[in-house]
């Protein structure tokens, strides 16, 4: 997984944007009072332009596009800044580079970054007191530096504990936490638009036999090779989790009652055909339903519990489909 947990960023992007339009608010209207009606009203532009990124990423979650914007106005501020107050601006720089890559990704922010070091180069090559040049240019790389190499290394600890939270570390699918999320957002997103979902409840056939004669780490290598399988057969847009123990459930964006029963025959099959442990063939039994009416998704859960246990009861290698229970 690559992408950067947005929530995170969202929240980022809000904060600093509230924060920093708030103070700057301040400014515009101390500006007003002291008659420095240019400023002021500069400022009081800079304020609009914040609150505009961030009240697009919070109406749409796009916070990578909201971040960017950010990114940009915030460099631009900084460097309309050097114009319009010279070298009174240069404090606001340190904070400017050091939040660029708060709000936006480490590379975008990187670029936005070294432009300003670039402007900032011009600006003060022309300055007389070279040394004072020198220092600020060299603290602003370093600032550059170091922001870069903290917001790599945290995104990078993000990502890893946001995978750590959602995989199942065995088979390699989506753990249980994520499997409940998922189910909760079916259900919404049915009662909002009317997509319709399958639910597939699968175990594995006899399994404690596997550990029992072959040994744990045999059971192990079978329920990775089972998630293989299912993420092999589904398509793309289906979601497959780790319920637990020997047991996974796959989430299936499907038409009607035949599609899912379709696909659940494939799967048992499949996995019939390809699922081998020590002993020879090891097979599953399913249950199925399609999302109904439900409020909750334990109730849609259920129903394909129930039909599960049911193919157990057949005899298992075999699936039932929960409406053909009654
Ligand atoms: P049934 O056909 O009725 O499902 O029989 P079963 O033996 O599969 O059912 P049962 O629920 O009694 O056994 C499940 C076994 O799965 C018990 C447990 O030892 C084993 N198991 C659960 N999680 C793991 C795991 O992560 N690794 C291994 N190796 N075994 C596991
Ligand atoms: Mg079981
Ligand atoms: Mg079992």
């Amino acid at each position: 997984m690559n992408s950067e947990p947005s929530d995170f960023r969202l929240g980022i992007i809000t904060l600093l944007g509230l924060i920093t339009a708030s103070v700057i608010a301040v400014f515009a209207v101390y500006r007003w009072t002291q008659g420095a009606y240019q400023t002021a009203l500069f400022d009081a532009g800079i304020v609009a332009a914040l609150l505009a990124p961030v009240i697009y990423a919070r109406r749409t979650g796009d916070s990578l596009r909201g971040g960017m914007a950010l990114c940009v106005l915030n460099s631009a501020a900084c460097l309309a800044a050097y114009w319009l107050i010279g070298a009174e601006a240069l404090t606001w720089t340190y904070l400017v580079l050091l939040s660029n890559f708060f709000i936006a990704s480490a590379r975008f922010a990187l670029i936005a970054d070294l432009l300003i070091l670039a402007v900032l180069c011009l600006l003060l090559g022309r300055s007389s007191n070279g040394i004072q040049s020198v220092s600020a240019l060299s603290t602003a790389a370093l600032t550059i530096l170091f922001s870069y190499i903290f917001a790599s290394r945290s995104r990078d600890d993000r990502v890893q504990l946001q995978e750590m939270a959602t995989m199942d570390p065995l088979s390699g699918v989506s753990n249980r936490r994520e499997m409940e999320k998922k189910l909760a957002h079916a259900v919404a997103e049915r009662r909002a638009s009317h997509r319709h979902y399958g639910l597939i409840l699968l175990d594995v056939d006899r399994f404690k036999e596997v550990n029992d004669l072959y040994g744990h780490a045999a059971g192990d290598h079978a329920i990775a090779d089972l998630a293989a399988i299912l993420r092999f057969e589904m398509r793309s847009d289906d979601q497959v989790f780790r319920f637990g123990g020997e047991e996974f459930v796959v989430l299936l964006d499907v038409a009607n009652r035949d599609d899912l029963e379709t696909a659940t025959e494939r799967l048992r099959k499949a996995v019939r055909d390809s699922l081998r442990g020590p002993g020879g063939r090891i097979t599953i039994s399913l249950g199925a339903a399609m999302l109904g009416q439900e409020r909750d998704w334990h109730d849609w859960f259920s129903r394909a519990d129930a039909a599960l246990y049911r193919a157990k009861s057949n005899g298992r290698d075999s699936y039932v489909i929960a409406d053909d229970l009654f």
